[in-house]
């Protein structure tokens, strides 16, 4: 019999319409997207990252390269790198909050972060964001997916900021049934607390950064990431393995993993860590020495 070529698959580039915007709380909006773009859409697990690419000013949906039948990543990514500068879509990764199949749609939950003229593009959009309004996606995608273990360590850590919230929040619902989880989660205040869907035993500390005056005068808020370091520092573990997931601000990621390598001894291949976003850094500027450690770590960890 003779043998088929296995046929390329098409990469997973797609528009999406925005078909509903809801406020979570102060600090998230939960924008929910449809459209034929979403056909065949699935979602084979928690955690599932996205690119997403917004339009510039003026153009009402973004411009992007048509990916060519044998599914080139490389040859579609040149030629979005070949769109003029002013042209070319903002890049951003997110995170697949929930799947739709039911009316084909699909959450993405944004933080509304930072002052307006801190703001980067992506919240920018996430504010002034409208039925209607076209975004690019990329995603999910092997090329990026980094699948989670579940329930194969006695317990599980999962500790992030705001910006991991969707994610901590597919974890929760894939937590296998009864298996033993304790998040941190670090958030502006007490109104940005969300509760979780799951058949797991999960307990979670919330942490408030704290969106007014500090408690001494003359103090402002904790910076990003201090309360659920100092938190993680000070917890009393429970016994037996643990399996560590990590998200948020890189420096404070950093500092996480740090510690449960050091100082609780944990196997580096026993934690996922991402630095979601740096202080005063957008994701379109250059890597930073620590974030290329940080590569080289995590890609060393998956090997
Ligand atoms: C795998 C992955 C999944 C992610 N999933 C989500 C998600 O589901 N939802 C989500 O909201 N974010 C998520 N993020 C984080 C998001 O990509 C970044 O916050 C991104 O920088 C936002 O883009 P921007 O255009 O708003 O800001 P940028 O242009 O990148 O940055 C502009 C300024 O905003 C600051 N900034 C950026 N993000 C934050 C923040 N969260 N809090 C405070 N200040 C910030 C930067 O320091 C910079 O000064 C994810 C990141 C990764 C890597």
């Amino acid at each position: 019999m003779q043998q088929q070529t296995p046929r390329p698959e098409r990469l997973p580039v797609r528009y999406l319409q925005v078909t509903a915007v809801r406020r979570l709380s102060p600090h998230l909006a939960r924008i929910t997207f449809g459209g034929p773009g979403l056909a065949g859409f699935r979602l084979d697990g928690p955690d599932q990252q996205v690119k997403l690419y917004f339009p510039r000013h003026g153009q009402r949906a973004p411009r992007l390269p048509e990916p060519s039948a044998d599914g080139d990543l490389m040859r579609w990514y040149q030629a979005f790198r070949t769109i003029p500068e002013d042209e070319r879509p903002w890049m951003r990764s997110y995170t697949v909050r929930a799947h739709h199949p039911g009316d084909g749609t699909i959450d993405i939950d944004f933080v509304l972060h930072s002052t307006d003229t801190a703001r980067g593009p992506a919240t920018r959009w996430a504010h002034r964001a409208a039925p209607g309004d076209t975004l690019g996606m990329f995603g999910p995608s092997a090329y990026f997916a980094r699948p989670v273990p579940l329930g194969t360590a006695d317990w599980m850590l999962l500790a992030g900021d705001e910006s991991a919230l969707p994610a901590i929040g597919t974890l929760a619902e894939w937590l296998p049934e009864g298996a033993r989880a304790v998040a941190y989660i670090e958030v502006p205040d007490a109104a940005d607390e969300q509760t979780f869907d799951t058949r797991g035993d999960l307990t979670v500390h919330w942490l408030h950064r704290g969106t007014g005056p500090g408690p001494a005068p003359g103090t402002g808020p904790a910076g990003p990431g201090e309360r659920l370091v100092e938190a993680v520092r000070g917890a009393r573990f429970p016994v037996g393995s643990v399996f560590a997931w990590l998200a948020g601000e890189a420096g404070a990621v950093r500092a996480l993993r740090r510690h449960l390598v050091e100082d609780r001894g944990l196997g580096r291949r026993d934690i996922d860590f991402t630095g979601y976003w740096r202080r005063a850094l957008t994701q379109d500027d250059a890597p930073t020495e620590a974030d290329l450690a940080d590569a080289r770590e995590r890609s060393a960890d998956a090997r």
